[in-house]
């Protein structure tokens, strides 16, 4: 049997990231995204950077504010207070992890829902919940948008989701939900996982376990979607939640597939952007 056709995330994100370039050259004024990181995690730096990058790339002005590790909730807060207060700041993402002396859910809650890009607030979760309009989780929606632009249908598609963590599982079910599509969660203690992933016409797999859904855990024609960003215990290597060969194989040219790296991962960059955007164009 010949193999799935593959997604091409990157592709996607950049021609997403072309589009919001040219709509915020016409835009009166250039939206704005800050980004507070606390503490000096290697990882979260990159991430940041990469953030500002893409921000200059689309033509969006960034702020960054940086804490020491050892800062207090209050001094956390205070910055959160100054980003919701200033008119030029669009959007606002805290970068994740927060120490361990900063209640992350208070920080979030703290974010103004308008500006919350990243919609992790519980204003926004409750929007998202509700189907009122909001801004979505940029990892989800970059699902959603793949999806959309693969053209697969999801009305009355089985929907399985592996993994039900508020940034991820559980937005990305509600949003396949809204979409019309019929939605099974699966987590640590779902029984039956394989038999239950073998249903699926969409598969996302969001659990954060190198290679975990196998060849036999899907079916022939299904679309895979892998959010899983791991390090391969034996090569070291980058590698998603499905072991993208085999089961790409066992789906077959009827079926699609994301890799890793270059699936979810670029989109989920750019929903960020098009969330400022859209906030930013809110705010008018
Ligand atoms: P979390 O660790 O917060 O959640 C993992 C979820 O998977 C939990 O709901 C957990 O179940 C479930 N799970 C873990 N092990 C199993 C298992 N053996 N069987 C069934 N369910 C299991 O992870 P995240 O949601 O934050 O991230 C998931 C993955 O996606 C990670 O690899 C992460 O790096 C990646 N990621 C990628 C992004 C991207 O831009 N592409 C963005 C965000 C995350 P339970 O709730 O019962 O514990």
């Amino acid at each position: 049997m010949s193999a799935a056709r593959v997604i091409d995330g990157a592709a996607a994100a950049a021609a997403l990231r072309q589009q919001l370039r040219e709509r915020v050259t016409g835009m009166a004024r250039q939206p704005g995204l800050a980004v507070l990181l606390v503490g000096d995690d290697p990882a979260s730096a990159v991430y940041v950077r990469n953030k500002i990058r893409a921000c200059d790339e689309a033509g969006i002005v960034s702020f960054a504010a940086r804490l020491p590790a050892s800062a207090t909730e209050a001094e956390v807060l205070a910055v959160v207070q100054r980003f919701n207060a200033d008119p030029a700041v669009h959007g606002i993402l805290v970068q994740l992890p927060l120490p361990r002396q900063v209640d992350t859910n208070r920080v979030l809650a703290a974010v103004a829902p308008a500006k919350d890009v990243d919609g992790f607030g519980i204003e926004s979760q409750g929007a998202l919940m509700a189907g009122q309009p909001g801004l979505r989780p940029c990892t989800p929606a970059g699902v959603m948008h793949l999806l959309q632009q693969t053209g697969i249908p999801l009305r009355g598609a089985r929907a399985v989701v592996l993994g039900r963590s508020t940034i991820v599982g559980k937005p990305m079910a509600m949003l396949l939900l809204q979409a019309d599509a019929t939605v099974t969660v699966c987590h640590s203690g779902t029984r039956e996982l394989s038999a239950i992933a073998r249903e699926a016409d969409v598969l996302v797999a969001a659990i954060g376990r190198p290679r975990f859904v196998t060849a036999d855990m899907v079916k022939p024609g299904a679309v895979v979607i892998d959010v899983g960003i791991n390090r391969d215990p034996a090569t070291g290597k980058l590698c998603g939640d499905v072991d993208y060969d085999a089961v790409r194989d066992a789906i077959g040219p009827a079926g699609a597939i994301t890799p890793v790296p270059g699936g979810v991962g670029p989109m989920t960059i750019a929903i960020l952007l098009a969330n400022t955007v859209q906030a930013a164009t809110s705010s008018h």
